[in-house]
């Protein structure tokens, strides 16, 4: 029982000992409201300049880089499921819904206060509620793209039961909609669509010139994302030319693979034993001569 709770070592036959679960809840009520791993994420996520700063200069760099890619025919951002003759194809831009042009903070929050974590049931909840706000930078930039002749596609692991209420919200703050073409690909709503986003951009890229991925986690620019720590490394420095280039990353400290690769995504793993891994995986300094 490595991970159970101090009180539960105890011995509650007796009132002595109940005595003392008592008082250890009312010291635990007087330290204030109980750890989160997650709160200084969501916070920074929500209310610091800092992270605004810096969703809206990635979309600085990727208005330069949509210029550039648009001039040269012979670029596309996704050469693993694009090759041939696709110079004369028309332009496409490729985004991530989650934390890359909708900032889902409030869910985080919510889970935050509330003790909890991500569940299917209360996230759908979430998006019917239609209560995202826009990354800043995101609506300028796919309507720059969009008035540019690009079309711009969103590549969202939200489920085809969450589609229409994420449409809806996109619209409202907005973002460009395909018209008569779907652009928002959302998870399983094609039977080869799996949360791996490579078959999406595959099946964009059999009719367009895929320009520039934008996203906050690496599965939005690659299958490559289910590795360990030193794995997805490897994936970084093998896309080193991609990055800033035709493959814009946004900070995203709240959660993604990189979060579960510490603990090699497995979901299951106990909340504690992931706090353990998490920090088994610091490389810390050895800490002041003695
Ligand atoms: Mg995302």
């Amino acid at each position: 029982m490595k991970y159970a709770l101090p009180f539960l070592s105890l011995a509650a036959s007796s009132l002595g000992a109940l005595s003392v679960l008592a008082t250890d809840l009312q010291a635990e009520e007087a330290k204030g409201p109980k750890a989160d791993d997650n709160l200084n994420a969501v916070l920074w996520d929500q209310t610091a300049v800092e992270a605004k700063a810096t969703m809206a200069q990635a979309y600085v760099l990727a208005r330069i880089r949509f210029d550039e890619a648009l001039a040269d025919k012979s670029r596309t951002a996704d050469p693993s499921v694009q090759s041939g003759d696709f110079a004369n194809k028309p332009p496409a831009v490729v985004l991530d819904v989650d934390d890359t042009v909708l900032n889902t903070s409030q869910y985080q929050a919510w889970n935050v206060k509330g003790g909890t974590s991500f569940s299917p049931k209360t996230w759908t909840a979430y998006v019917r509620a239609k209560i995202d706000t826009a990354i800043p930078g995101a609506v300028e930039f796919t309507q720059y793209a969009a008035s540019k002749g690009a079309k711009v596609f969103y590549v969202s692991n939200r489920t085809k039961e969450e589609e229409p209420a994420t449409a809806e919200r996109l619209k409202e703050l907005g973002f460009p909609m395909g018209g008569n073409v779907d652009t928002l690909l959302t998870a399983k709503e094609m039977e080869d669509w799996g949360s791996a986003k490579g078959t999406r951009r595959a099946f964009i890229a059999r009719d367009y010139r895929l320009l520039l991925l934008v996203g906050d986690n690496l599965g939005d620019f690659t299958d490559a994302y289910k590795g360990s720590i030193e794995e997805r490394q490897k994936v970084f420095d093998d896309n080193a030319a991609h990055w800033g280039k035709d493959w814009i990353a946004l900070p995203n400290p709240t959660y993604g693979s990189w979060e579960s690769a510490a603990y090699g995504h497995d979901f299951k793993t106990p909340p504690e034993e992931q706090r353990q891994k998490k920090i088994d995986a610091l490389k810390t300094w050895s800490g002041p001569a003695q």
